[in-house]
């Protein structure tokens, strides 16, 4: 199984359900309150290691027990944290979620000890990320420190994925160093000013962003599916039908599929297939990092789909 590498985030989410959203100056009860591991970059990395990839985090989380935890939490699936360094002057990140009976919420993130990943952390997990097969990142923590990412990887030609979440506009530079483009249907519309809705828009972007230099484009459309574009050929994917409980980090499972499937030497075609039923299978199942499937569960899923 392939060796990958991830730099990001991490967060405690903070859950609390409620039967409707308070208004300014408002204190209303809740429901059930819940703590759940999250952050881009965590889920990425709890994907790819439930996927059986040997799986090295890179990030900051604070001197306290959220961020004991959110380690506690790589290692259970066998990441290495060895690279998840403790920021002493500032909290974990975390992300408060109020979630509505209606399914509408309102989320708050404290990006904390996340705001601290440097280029020199990077530095120090050079050989965790140079004697990987493939690297992702996301937009969760300081770009500099992405790029920073990024150069490294291209420099000891390891395959890089770069999620573009959350949306914000990117250099021709950064986007010139990603292997593969992962951005949702929003980041898409943020990157390109093209409205992405459906399959042709989501097509017109991809050649766009290829031209700006990433070698592949794929572009998620949720229930939808997803399209991509490597400069030769475009694919349509047809989402798996499922029945969906809670779509949060479906991209993120998409991702450490796609990411997977291609450091293991799967061709395209076979990569967007296993990351489509990733994303669907995240779909199924309530939460962040709970809800990706192990090997042993896309493979079956994937053996009756055919
Ligand atoms: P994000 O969470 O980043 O917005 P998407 O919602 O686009 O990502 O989901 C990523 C991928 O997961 C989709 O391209 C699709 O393949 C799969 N997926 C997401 N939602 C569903 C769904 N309801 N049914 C089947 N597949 C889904």
């Amino acid at each position: 199984m392939p060796k990958i590498a991830v730099i990001g985030s991490l967060n405690m989410d903070l859950v609390v359900r409620t039967p409707r959203l308070p208004r300014p100056g408002e204190t209303i009860i809740g429901r059930e309150f819940i703590t759940a591991p999250g952050g881009k970059g965590a889920n990425q990395a709890v994907a790819a290691a439930k996927l059986g990839a040997s799986v090295s985090m890179v990030g900051r989380v604070g001197a306290d027990d959220f961020g004991r935890a959110l380690r506690g939490n790589l290692r259970a699936v066998g990441a290495d944290d060895t690279h998840v360094f403790v920021e002493e002057s500032a909290a974990t990140g975390i992300a408060i979620i109020e979630v509505e009976d209606s399914s509408q919420n309102t989320i708050v993130v404290a990006p904390g000890a996340n705001a601290h990943v440097t280029p020199v952390d990077v530095d120090a997990a050079r050989s965790a990320i140079t004697s990987a097969h493939g690297l992702i990142v996301q937009l969760e923590i300081p770009l500099d420190a992405v790029l920073h990412a990024l150069r490294l990887a291209r420099r000891a030609s390891i395959l890089t994925v770069l999620n573009p979440a959350p949306a914000q506009p990117l250099s021709s530079e950064l986007l010139g160093l990603a292997d593969v483009l992962i951005p949702n249907e929003i980041e898409a519309s943020l990157l390109t000013g093209l409205e992405v809705r459906d399959f042709e828009s989501a097509e017109r972007a991809a050649r766009q962003l290829h031209e700006r230099g990433a070698r592949v484009v794929v572009i998620t459309l949720g229930e939808q599916g997803s399209v991509a574009w490597d400069g030769n050929v475009v694919k349509g994917v047809s989402p798996f039908a499922v029945k969906a409980i809670d779509t949060t980090a479906a991209g993120d499972a998409f991702v450490a599929a796609l990411t997977v499937a291609r450091a293991d030497g799967h061709d395209l075609d076979a990569a967007l297939r296993e990351a489509s039923a990733a994303g669907a299978l995240a779909a199924t199942i309530l939460g962040a990092q709970p809800s990706m499937p192990t090997r042993a569960e896309l493979d079956e899923f994937l053996k009756g789909a055919s």
